[in-house]
């Protein structure tokens, strides 16, 4: 059973495991019960999360087995929850390429206006492009947009345009995917090819691949920028048992 557990997590798609986690959500309390990890999305302990990446990329106790939540999804919401106005105060809010383990409870808060958007997404309320998004200014007290700005042509432009139609005193949360050895984004325009993208930038579909100087870039497109360490605020046996990313980073972006 387990390794035909492992064989599916490898090879159906996270987006399609989600949509059938009901299967897992009957399995995981029998196969993985334990209180060594806790998911901080769902609230369950479980012995240990589900490995989970392709290939060479594989990481082992990362994925949880109640709602398919990976370390970062589950950073993002301690943020949320912890730090944020995000389930108090009534908010008009934009996700741009929601991630499916979040776009169902973001839909039902009833603190929320919310809509999503998407280039072509079936999911998705608005279908746009984020180089020149067809909305007025000024519109969105929160914006998310995560993993999307290592596909786009122009990323400062994106981000920009998402600047542009958040309040002022709104703020976002625009993850990316970061090789954190790096001080500078690698970027070749020339390279196209998918095999070579996935070989230079870390997958098949990636335009570019940030370091540590992302941050800057979003400064570069006016945002203020604040980092959300969880090392520092939340104590060394909670963050260990959550099992978020060693060297993630969340960051914060405000407009004035
Ligand atoms: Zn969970």
């Amino acid at each position: 059973m387990k390794s035909l557990f492992k064989f599916i997590l490898n090879v159906v798609p996270r987006p399609i495991l989600i949509r059938l986690s009901y299967i897992f959500k009957f399995f995981a309390p029998f196969l993985m019960k334990g209180n060594n990890v806790e998911c901080t999305v769902c609230e369950h302990q479980f012995k240990k999360f589900l490995p989970y990446g392709y290939n060479d990329g594989q990481r082992d106790n990362v994925l949880c087995p109640y709602d398919l939540t990976l370390e970062r999804h589950r950073l993002m919401w301690t943020y949320l929850k912890t730090k944020s106005n995000f389930f108090t105060d009534n908010l008009k809010v934009m996700h741009i390429a929601p991630e499916q383990c979040f776009y169902k409870t973001f839909r039902a808060q009833k603190n929320l206006d919310y809509t999503t958007g998407d280039l072509e997404s079936p999911l998705a309320d608005l279908h746009f492009d984020l180089h020149n998004i067809p909305l007025e200014d000024n519109i969105y007290d929160v914006v998310f947009c995560n993993h999307v700005m290592e596909h786009v042509k122009d990323d400062v432009q994106c981000m920009k345009e998402l600047l542009r139609i958040m309040k002022p005193g709104g703020w976002g949360i625009l993850q990316v995917p970061a090789d954190y050895t790096r001080t500078t984004t690698y970027e070749d325009a020339t390279i196209t090819d998918p095999k070579e993208r996935e070989k230079h930038f870390g997958q098949y579909d990636h335009v570019r691949l940030y370091g540590t100087n992302y941050p800057d870039v979003l400064r570069s497109a006016g945002f203020e920028v604040e980092e959300y360490d969880y090392h520092k605020e939340l104590k060394e046996e909670d963050y260990k048992k959550y099992r978020f990313q060693e060297d993630e980073l969340l960051y914060i972006v405000r407009k004035k």
